[in-house]
């Protein structure tokens, strides 16, 4: 059986500063972990050709299919602050692109597949640990409805990886609506290449935002679309851990699965990364950081927004300025619908605030009590509940208000409140089971990431919060 992709590139058509073309490394003994069967649909491929030997061979990175042009891309960043020139795809390689069943174009990479120019000091490695967290927390966050790459394979290289031990390699194969971020952007800034700037938006407008007429619509967009995607991620307990702007993606699809992970307890100073030891990523730090990075974004843009340099400055840093009410207004629309109103009314921020500053005080589960709150099961999770009770006669209050009746608000509530995260110590647990070569607890918990919003009678181990035990304090970065 041999995997026939039916590649329609165009990144490989940009000029040749975009990239440094070469192939994947070959690994010694490809097994595999698992392939997405509904995605390979969706673009195209048959699943069992995946999984045949030759497909194996193509997910490894052993052997190049037909009609690929393999790339690793050229990108700059700023990593926690730091401004770093040169980055680019160290570990990864866009073998090409494909058209989906709904006409969108979508990149296919292999992440973990080899060095290139750009992998510095890194082996262009990963292990099998961020592969299968990339894989659960990117399906699960797809299922949950909020943009993100998507994970069509994992499999294992038969070789060790060296980190802190020797651990299995593996890769990934991740797909994406483009993997350009504000990072590709500060690459030509930063080399006043004004013209790869001027080509790389073009591209960005016809593979994003067909109806934006220049640049500045463009910065408009991708600022529109981070703040409906971070609104998202507040609205799941989701801390992406790595907000750097090379992490940032100009479409605003979730991007670069590193040490992420969903809250158990809410607090908003939650952080998860090891490497993150200010909090400058922290849960509720998210939507200041994405604003400082989209503020990037528009720098790199100034010489195609206006030939005056102050009028270029004056309409960009308006476009930036209109983020904070952009985003309120998408976190006053995802919340709202997570405490069952379909209306609005000026108090209902400060009504949501109130049950979340309760909930920080008082240990409550974000997810189990926004869930909760359909079914009557939300003051349990306060080991207070009276101080639930209080809100709670406010909050019904509200809701005799709002148009809807009972039944429609508890219905958008069961709709708009996942019963089921990647919980860190399953995501851990089906780690640790991979690395030892089990990959059921894996296969499980992705199965059951796929429908979020339904419970089921046997979920209470997908639904139970970590005990003192379990609980991951830390998530150690991708590489
Ligand atoms: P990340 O923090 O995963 O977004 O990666 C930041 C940069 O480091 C990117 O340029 C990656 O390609 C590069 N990188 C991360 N891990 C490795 C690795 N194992 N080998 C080579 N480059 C890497
Ligand atoms: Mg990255």
């Amino acid at each position: 059986m041999t995997i026939q992709f039916p590649f329609d590139n165009s990144y490989a058509t940009l000029p040749e500063r975009f990239y440094a073309r070469l192939d994947p490394t070959p690994v010694a003994q490809p097994g595999l972990i698992a392939v997405n069967a509904a995605l390979a649909g969706e673009l195209g491929l048959d699943p069992e050709a995946l999984r045949s030997d030759d497909g194996l061979q193509v997910l490894a990175g052993n052997r190049v299919p037909t009609g690929a042009d393999p790339l690793a891309q050229a990108y700059a960043g700023h990593q926690f602050g730091g401004w770093s020139p040169q980055l680019g795809d160290g570990r990864a390689i866009l073998i090409g692109e494909v058209i989906d069943s709904k006409g969108i174009r979508r990149d296919i990479q292999l992440k973990g597949s080899g060095r290139t120019p750009f992998s510095r000091m890194g082996d262009g490695r990963a292990w099998i640990g961020p592969v299968i967290r990339e894989y659960l927390v990117s399906e699960a966050m797809h299922a949950l409805g909020i943009p993100t790459t998507r994970a069509l394979a994992a499999v294992t290289t038969g070789e060790v990886v060296l980190r802190e031990a020797p651990l299995p390699g593996a890769v990934l194969t991740r797909v994406a609506s483009s993997h350009i971020r504000v990072g590709t952007f500060q690459y030509f800034a930063a080399r006043q290449d004004t013209e790869a700037l001027r080509v790389l938006t073009d591209h960005v407008i016809a593979r994003h935002f067909p109806e934006a007429p220049d640049a500045l619509a463009m910065l408009k967009a991708a600022i529109a679309a981070q703040a409906r995607l971070v609104a998202q991620w507040m609205g799941v307990g989701f801390i992406h851990g790595v907000m750097n702007t090379d992490n940032t993606h100009v479409a605003g699809e979730t991007i670069d699965y590193g040490p992420c992970a969903f809250m158990d307890r809410y607090h908003p100073e939650t952080v998860f990364s090891s490497i993150d030891q200010f909090g400058r990523y922290a849960y509720a730090r998210q939507p200041e950081i994405v604003v400082w990075n989209l503020a990037q974004l528009a720098t790199t843009l100034l010489p195609l927004i206006d030939a005056d340099q102050d009028r270029a400055i004056a309409v960009a840093t308006d476009a930036v300025h209109s983020f904070p009410e952009l985003y309120s207004a998408e976190w006053l629309a995802v919340f709202r619908a997570k405490i069952g109103l379909t209306s609005a009314e000026d108090g209902d921020a400060g009504l949501i605030q109130t049950l979340l500053s309760r909930m920080a005080t008082l240990g409550a589960d974000f997810t189990n009590t926004f869930r909760g709150l359909a079914d009557g099961t939300a003051r349990d999770q306060f080991t207070d509940r009276a101080a639930f009770d209080t809100w709670a006669e406010d909050w019904h209050a509200r809701r005799a208000r709002d148009g809807a009746d009972t039944a429609q608000q508890e219905d958008l509530m069961r709709r708009s409140n996942p019963a089921i995260i990647p919980r860190n110590h399953r995501v851990e647990e089906a780690i640790q089971a991979s690395v030892s070569g089990d990959y059921a607890p894996f296969l499980k918990l992705l199965d059951r990431l796929s429908h979020p919003f339904s419970l089921d009678p046997d979920d209470a181990t997908f639904t139970r919060p970590p005990e003192p035990g379990e609980e991951v304090k830390q998530t150690f970065c991708g590489t």
